[in-house]
């Protein structure tokens, strides 16, 4: 078995996180937290996404949440961009972000439900979107949800996914994500993924986005690890979900995975204690316990004298 020396990690908190939870959170909370990830170590950070206020209203002030953040140097800041409408609306603070972040679903009847649109739609809309972003030249992610299954069609074909990947870096999209949405993936269905994408799919950056639904994301990260794959998103807490199914939880929690990986002997980065404590401060900020395993049983070489 070989894997990866090293791997990248992109913080979806901010967006994937603060959009799903039920609270709305406070813009200059949100400011403070995006700080200080970005003081982890931390070289990807997703801040928000420009949605219709009337549809995320925890998101709407995305505006004042990309002027107000102050990243250090080499931490890129992405966005996830619904359409051209918003992208134009991000474009609007072209010198707040390094990257845009685009979506769909592999199959039509979860984006029909999320975007309203059907799958070829959508790809003609995201062609159009991650055209208008390479001029403006910002690195571009596309995303595709329920890449390993979907809660109304069941498993979802590989060759799709692929063919969707293959369309949207043909779109001129740099980086292509694979979002097990509703946590249906399984560590044998993630490793012939990856390994047939990594085949398939040459010169674009392959990224797994794996959720916790029913426990095995890390199963999974371990999967993708030993198919080769070096770049990973993840919520800080173990913030986010997905509406579909209700009560789902998250992403996988950062500080899980920098945890699992960094005791592998896999480098990240990121310092965990530093981690640690923006999860603590994101709890505080909601009030109330959050998925994450490391922030409640502290780091592997935990002492009594730690904070948790
Ligand atoms: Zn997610």
């Amino acid at each position: 078995m070989s894997i990866p020396a090293e791997i990248r990690v992109r913080e979806v908190g901010p967006r994937d996180g603060f959009q799903n939870e039920p609270e709305t959170i406070a813009t200059a909370d949100k400011i403070s937290l995006i700080n200080a990830l970005g003081r982890t170590g931390l070289k990807r950070i997703e801040v928000t996404s420009f949605v219709r206020a009337d549809v995320i209203p925890q998101l709407s002030d995305a505006a004042e949440v990309l002027t107000g953040i102050n990243l250090p140097d080499g931490v890129s800041a992405s966005v996830l961009i619904p359409n051209r409408k918003g992208l134009e609306n991000a474009l609007a603070h072209r010198s707040n972000f390094d990257e845009v972040n685009v979506f769909l679903s592999a199959s039509e009847t979860h984006n029909k439900r999320n975007v309203n649109r059907t799958v070829a739609e959508s790809v003609a809309g995201l062609t159009e979107v991650l055209g208008v972003a390479g001029g403006e030249g910002l690195r571009r992610e596309a995303v595709i949800s329920t890449s390993f299954g979907c809660p109304f069609e069941g498993k979802v074909d590989p060759a799709r996914v692929i063919g969707l990947a293959a369309d949207l870096a043909e779109a001129g999209a740099d980086e292509i994500g694979f979002g097990d949405t509703t946590g249906m993936a399984n560590p044998v269905q993630v490793r012939e993924f990856f390994e047939l994408a990594e085949r398939e799919l040459g010169g674009v950056e392959l990224t797994a986005h794996f959720h916790n639904t029913r426990g095995q994301g890390l199963a999974n990260v371990l999967a993708a690890l030993e198919a080769g794959v070096t770049s990973f998103e993840s919520s800080f807490g173990e913030l986010g979900g997905c509406p579909v199914p209700a009560g789902a939880t998250g992403n996988i929690a950062t500080e899980d995975l920098v945890s699992m990986v960094e005791e592998m002997g896999i480098g990240t980065g990121i310092d965990l204690e530093a981690l640690l404590g923006v999860s603590r401060q994101v709890r505080d900020v909601l009030g109330r316990p959050l998925g994450s395993h490391t922030l409640v049983a502290g780091p592997v070489d935990w002492s009594p004298a730690s904070e948790r």
